[in-house]
């Protein structure tokens, strides 16, 4: 307790978008909040920065509006009015020497409607034929959680895993449909296929009824009835976390890495609590927090618990976590530098990329045609601008990461350039690397997240949050920090056992 206040103090370690949510769910609570972000900057995985004049994302670009946990902190903060929405998010698959369109009935790449997914030439021929089998094989057996590769291969056979679900996964995991969970990474229909004996069916139970014949056209992946499933902010999403730690009302400070937690040594009258050590060996400085909350990936989670008498369970599941580290290179061109009338006249909102057609770039997104208030604002220039993101490095190929920046933009340029006809080299480029960005959510993850809440519930005033738990996405990253904030005071509250 804060002898000056007599409110607990509250701390909160790492100031992405889980802690800084965190935050903001305890500012009206009778307590005082800190949060402690190692790095210079706020913000974590959401940052934005200007490529030839244009404020574009670096990390997160799109949020999801099926959720409302996202949507519902934009509007609290007050940035309801900056929301923008996407011009098309229908994307296409660049496989078999071509831009193929993504088939619109797939739920992360599992087709639901089998003819539509031989149409789209994404799979061959006898892709598209050993899909079909879906529909007669009998029930697939599955004990326990599998890989994704595994259960949708048995049902669809390899094509569609290689062409399709590992390509979906790819791009929000940078993982391999080989090592990930089903049951983690696709809960929803790794509950449904237990119901249906098909997994088409399965994946179709979880779609919203297909579009009556003649409007199919007209309703591209990733839109619903009433708009689009993703939204962003006019400025980036990047421009999310300041408003956050503002409306929060918490006291945030940056470059305090924490680099200690301990329970607080026993005083009289103190009841229990923590102590974290904050700052260099030489310039050490220790913090008495009444609650804590841990909001950073595994790793350092794992390294602040091995202090903590009683955490060894979690320390372990943490350390079974792995992470894979990427890179974002964006890309600006002049418009006429496409061919025809600009990169919107392909119809795509970008594009993925199987692994097995060995290429660099695992996924591309057509910024300013996805986001058409991008393309407005880089009108002010000599001559209307095109950004493209490329995204570079699935789990396993950090080699590829070590090559240096010019060398990262020239190889995305290249494939760009092979993919969409574009000429000549970009006009500016900027490449953001992410080292460590995105938990691998393999075999066994929701056993281990199990492991790590049960170990860290039996800490007196401690709770964790963030991407490594029960989604990568923003909405699930809130959804646990509004449980860490709630289970903190729930504790403060309850007497402190
Ligand atoms: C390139 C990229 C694109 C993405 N695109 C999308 C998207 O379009 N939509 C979407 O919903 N999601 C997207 N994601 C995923 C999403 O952005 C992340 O999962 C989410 O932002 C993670 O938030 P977090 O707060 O859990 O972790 P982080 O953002 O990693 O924040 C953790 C913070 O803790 C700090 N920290 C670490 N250790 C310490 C310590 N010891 N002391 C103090 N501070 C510490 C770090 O510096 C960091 O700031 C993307 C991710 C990446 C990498």
């Amino acid at each position: 307790m804060n002898p000056l206040t007599a409110r607990p103090h509250v701390v909160i370690v790492g100031g992405g978008i889980a802690g800084l949510a965190a935050a903001y769910f305890l500012r009206d609570e009778p307590v005082r909040v800190t949060v402690l972000e190692g790095s210079s900057r706020l913000g974590g995985k959401l940052s934005v920065s200007e490529v030839a004049g244009v404020a574009v994302d670096e990390g997160a670009e799109a949020l999801l509006v099926t959720r409302p946990e996202g949507t519902g902190l934009i509007a609290d903060v007050g940035l309801a009015g900056e929301r923008m929405e996407p011009g098309t998010t229908s994307s296409a698959v660049w496989t078999l020497g071509a831009l193929h369109p993504l088939p619109r009935r797939q739920f992360m790449g599992v087709p639901s409607d089998l003819a539509e997914l031989a149409r789209s030439g994404v799979v061959s021929g006898a892709g598209a034929a050993r899909a079909s089998q879906d529909l007669e094989l009998a029930p697939t057996p599955r004990d326990g959680d599998v890989p994704v590769a595994d259960y949708v291969g048995s049902r669809f056979g390899v094509e569609v895993v290689n062409r399709l679900v590992d390509p979906l996964l790819g791009g929000v995991y940078a993982g391999r449909s080989s090592d990930l969970s089903f049951d983690a990474t696709m809960p929803a229909l790794a509950a449904a296929s237990r119901r249906y004996p098909s997994l088409a069916e399965a994946a179709a139970s979880l779609l919203p009824p297909p579009a009556p014949a003649g409007d199919q056209d007209r309703a591209p992946a990733g839109t619903r009835s009433g708009g689009s499933v993703f939204t962003t902010l006019a400025g980036g999403l990047g421009l999310l976390p300041a408003f956050l730690a503002k409306a929060s009302g918490a006291e945030v400070r940056t470059a305090a890495m924490t680099r200690a937690l301990s329970p607080r040594p026993g005083a009289p009258g103190a009841g229990p609590g923590w102590r974290l050590t904050i700052g260099s060996a030489a310039a050490q400085e220790l913090i008495e927090a009444d609650a804590v909350i841990l909001a950073v990936p595994a790793r350092p989670a794992g390294r602040l618990l091995a202090g903590v008498p009683g955490a060894s369970a979690a320390v372990a599941a943490f350390g079974e976590i792995g992470y894979a580290s990427m890179a974002i290179v964006t890309l600006a061109y002049p418009r006429p530098a496409f061919p025809g009338a600009g990169l919107a006249a392909l119809g795509w909102s970008g594009y993925l990329v199987p692994t097995v057609d060995g290429r660099a770039v695992k996924a591309v997104t057509f910024s300013t045609v996805k986001w058409p208030h991008l393309a407005g604002s880089s009108a002010s220039g000599p001559e209307p601008l095109e950004i493209v993101r490329c995204s570079v490095g699935r789990i396993g190929e950090e080699a590829l990461l070590q090559r240096a920046d010019d060398d990262l933009a020239r190889l995305a340029a290249a494939e760009l350039a092979a993919a969409t006809g574009v000429s000549g080299a970009p006009a500016a480029y900027r490449v953001t690397r992410w080292g460590g960005a995105l938990p691998q959510y393999t075999v066994g993850h929701l056993d281990r997240v199990a492991r790590i809440r049960a170990a860290v519930a039996t800490q007196p005033g401690l709770a964790v949050c963030g991407a490594a738990y029960d989604g990568v996405g923003i909405p699930a990253c809130v959804a646990t920090a509004r449980a860490a904030a709630s289970q903190v005071m729930g504790y403060l509250r309850g007497g402190r056992q």
